[in-house]
C-alpha cells in the first residue's frame, strides 16, 4: 500500500508557512514504513530538533481505480479517520531551501499516526466536518473540511491521474494552521466534532 499526503490544502495553514496558496494539489508519499503501530508512542527521532504535529483527516481507498472523475470519487472509499502528519519542520526547511525531495522529514518512521477508522455514512457531512487537535488539554489546532481547497473527491480525481489508487491506500488530506513543535511526555488528542477519537503519547 502506499501513503498519499496532500500539502497547503488550507488555505491558513500554507499562510503560516509563508507558502504560496496553491493552483493544484501538492503531493508527497510516505512509505508503509512511516505507520506508526498502533499503540505505540511517537519516539521524536534523533535528526530534528522541532517535529511538528499536522492532524488531518485521512481516507482509505476501498476500490481500484486510476482517472476516476471526481463526481464517481465517493465511490471509491467508505472510511476515513483522524490522523497525524508528523513533519521534521527544520529538516524540511533545509531540504525546501536547497529545492530537493522532503522524504527524509515527512515518511520516517512513525511519522503517520492513524486513527481508528469510521464508516463515512456514519458521518454526517464529509465536506463540513470539524476536527481539532489537543496537546496537553489544549486545543491547538482546529480544522473544517469546508475549508479544504481541494475537495476529498476532487484530490482523488487529482491524484488518481498519477498513480493508480489501490484498495488499503491511505490518503492524508492536509493539515489546517496550528502546526507546532512536540516535545516528550506530550499527550495528543484527537477530536473528530466533539468526539474523542484516539490519542498518543510523544517520547
Ligand atoms: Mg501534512
Amino acid at each position: 500500500m502506499k501513503i498519499l499526503c496532500i500539502g497547503r490544502n488550507y488555505a491558513d495553514h500554507a499562510k503560516e508557512l509563508n507558502n504560496q496558496v496553491p493552483t493544484e494539489p501538492v503531493v508527497f508519499m510516505k512509505p508503509d514504513s512511516a505507520i506508526l503501530p498502533k499503540g505505540n508512542a511517537f519516539f521524536i527521532p534523533e535528526f530534528s530538533e522541532n517535529v511538528q504535529h499536522e492532524i488531518e483527516l485521512v481516507v482509505r481507498i476501498d476500490r481500484l481505480g486510476k482517472h476516476i472523475e471526481e463526481r464517481f470519487a465517493h465511490r471509491y472509499y467508505s472510511e476515513i479517520t483522524l490522523g497525524i502528519d508528523f513533519t521534521a519542520r527544520d529538516l524540511q526547511q533545509k531540504l525546501k531551501d536547497k529545492g530537493l525531495p522532503w522524504e527524509k522529514a515527512k515518511a520516517f518512521d512513525g511519522s503517520a499516526f492513524i486513527g481508528p477508522w469510521l464508516n463515512k455514512e456514519k458521518i454526517s457531512s464529509l465536506e463540513n466536518l470539524q476536527f481539532s487537535l489537543k496537546k496537553n488539554g489544549e486545543i491547538v489546532q482546529k480544522g473544517n473540511t469546508a475549508d479544504m481547497l481541494f475537495s476529498v473527491d476532487r484530490l482523488i480525481a487529482e491524484l488518481s491521474k498519477y498513480f493508480t489508487l489501490k484498495i488499503g491506500d491511505i490518503i492524508y488530506t492536509g493539515t489546517p494552521a496550528g502546526v507546532g513543535a512536540v516535545a516528550p511526555n506530550d499527550l495528543l488528542e484527537l477530536f473528530l466534532e466533539k468526539e474523542k477519537l484516539a490519542q498518543l503519547r510523544v517520547k
